[in-house]
């Protein structure tokens, strides 16, 4: 049986997703279970499991993601704003263990999350 997550498998194209943008460091797709009108997953390549296990050598990576992000946001038309979200760990209630952040919008939020 596969041990990859469910993102290296999308990200290996073994099973299928709606991806909205790819670069040689990342790859972002639709949420299967999406909160809002636009939810996109933004997901390294590098299978760092969760933000804890960052180190300084994945600033750049990190960085380059946060850059991604707003070339998906003009990408998808989210003019009036959108919201970034990483789940980190249990209390988070992070379910898949490769780092990523949820990029919502097409609504307005409430804050602070629940
Ligand atoms: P987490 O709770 O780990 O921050 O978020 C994981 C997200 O991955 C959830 O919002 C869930 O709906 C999404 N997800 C889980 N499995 C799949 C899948 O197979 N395909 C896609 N596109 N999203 C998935």
């Amino acid at each position: 049986m596969s041990q990859k997550t469910v993102f290296q498998r999308i990200i290996d194209r073994e099973i299928p997703a709606e991806i909205v943008y790819e670069d040689e460091q990342c790859i972002a797709f639709k949420d299967i279970h999406p909160a809002a009108p636009v939810h996109i997953l933004v997901v390294p390549k590098k299978p760092i499991p969760t933000l804890t296990d960052l180190t300084p050598a994945d600033e750049a990576l990190i960085g380059h993601l946060f850059v991604a992000m707003k070339t998906i946001a003009a990408q998808l038309g989210l003019k009036s704003g959108f919201r970034v979200v990483c789940n980190c760990g249990p209390d988070a209630g992070q379910e898949v263990m490769h780092v990523h952040f949820h990029m919502v919008g097409g609504r307005t939020f409430g804050w602070p999350p629940g």
